[in-house]
């Protein structure tokens, strides 16, 4: 994508890029990093974004110009062209090194992959991410922003406010206490997948990766570990 982002930001301004904050370590949202590097970027993350990033191996190994310069523990702050950008890292979501980046004065947010979009979530159970961190950092995407925020989803779909994030928190808890209820009762994941307990909240959803069944096959992943 690095083309078409460099594309698109020429649109708005032809000054260096100086800075780069990832969201977190998929590639889906690292892969540029590289490129960014090689134009002067400094890259911004969470201590263990970059922890994981760096003992990543094989296939997976990033290469080092990838790996952020600047990392985080809680918050960072950025004092920029008399705007103030805003990184916190939310308690594990959907990976353990989640960042979301809040433009103050533009009123904008960026929320990564910490669910806002009207797709199916994706959650990061190998990465650290859980259904109830996914629902908590929802919940402080709405203390943090305010009802006018444009909220900028890390996939598919328009820029969204509080009532796409208030849709996505009840599906989440309605799905989490259905098959938590399943597990309970001793459910496979096939039966818990089969029964479609989804399926009240498919309708008007965006497409993508995560398919109704990926999405519940993921929520069985992660709270069949905690039962
Ligand atoms: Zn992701
Ligand atoms: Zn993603």
């Amino acid at each position: 994508m690095h083309d078409k982002i460099m594309a698109a930001i020429g649109k708005i301004s032809n000054q260096p890029i100086r800075y780069l904050a990832n969201t977190h370590l998929h590639t889906d949202h690292t892969g540029g990093n590289e490129a960014m590097a090689k134009l002067g970027a400094t890259i911004i993350s969470h201590d263990n974004m970059r922890k994981e990033m760096a003992a990543a191996r094989g296939a997976n190994a990033a290469p080092m110009a990838a790996l952020p310069l600047l990392t985080y523990s809680d918050t960072l702050t950025l004092h920029f062209d008399g705007e103030e950008i805003y990184i916190y890292h939310p308690a594990p979501a959907h990976t353990d090194g989640d960042s979301i980046i809040y433009f103050r004065h533009a009123n904008v947010m960026h929320v990564g992959d910490v669910p806002s979009s009207l797709r199916y979530p994706n959650i990061g159970v190998a990465d650290g991410g859980s259904v109830d961190g996914m629902i908590a950092a929802a919940r402080q995407v709405m203390t943090i922003a305010n009802p006018q925020t444009k909220i900028i989803p890390g996939h598919l779909g328009p820029v969204v406010g509080f009532s796409e994030i208030q849709q996505q928190i009840a599906m989440f808890i309605a799905v989490r206490d259905r098959v938590m209820a399943a597990i309970r009762a001793g459910k496979t994941q096939q039966e818990v997948v089969a029964s479609k307990p989804t399926a009240d909240f498919d309708r008007g959803r965006l497409g993508g990766a995560i398919t109704p069944d990926r999405f519940v096959t993921l929520v069985y992943q992660d709270l069949v570990r905690k039962k």
